[in-house]
């Protein structure tokens, strides 16, 4: 692993969206697959090696990059950092990088739907920081680069919809 996602998941450790366990107030939505179906986290560059040899862990290839589907339950220090950033994402917004509500986390997290200011502002710092920390390496640079164009993409849909169907 490289060092920018070590220091990255490193940063998102032992902090979470709110102070407490917000997995109990939702019964940990974004961890549950829905029946028949497997959802599974985008990984960053490189972060695919430390799950590969994982029992109950599997990395698919797809269209849109590697993902790992979860057992459904995981230690906190084996949680990709999809899951510790979840569901902020760093995005690059005027040379910068600012920490927002990730668009596709609306459907499933109700933290997401209230808002960022509904989170720890630590938490939201930490994804940022995360956020800075990758754009030091070419390759999750990248990353963050096509996740932010993918948010603005999603950001025009949903104004063409009217603002609340994406
Ligand atoms: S869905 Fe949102 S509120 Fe629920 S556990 Fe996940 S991050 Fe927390
Ligand atoms: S890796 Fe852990 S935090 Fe991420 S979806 Fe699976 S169980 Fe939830």
């Amino acid at each position: 692993m490289d060092d920018a996602l070590f220091s990255a998941r490193e940063k998102l450790k032992d902090i979470t969206p709110l102070k407490r366990d917000c997995g109990r107030v939702c019964g940990s939505r974004c961890c549950r697959s829905c029946e028949g179906e497997e959802t599974g986290m985008l990984l960053f560059p490189g972060e695919e090696k430390l799950y590969r040899e994982k029992e109950n862990w599997k990395i698919l290839d797809t269209a849109g990059g590697k993902i790992v589907i979860c057992p459904g339950t995981c230690d906190r220090d084996e949680r990709p950092l999809a899951c510790r950033i979840f569901p902020l994402l760093p995005v690059i917004r005027k040379d910068c990088i600012r920490a927002v509500v990730d668009l596709r986390a609306r459907a499933v997290c109700p933290l997401a739907r209230q808002g960022i200011r509904a989170m720890d502002p630590a938490f939201a710092d930490a994804v940022r920081e995360a956020g800075e920390i990758l754009m030091a390496d070419e390759a999750q640079r990248r990353m963050v680069e096509m996740l932010t164009a993918q948010q603005d993409e999603l950001r025009q849909l949903r104004e063409k919809l009217g603002g609340s169907h994406v």
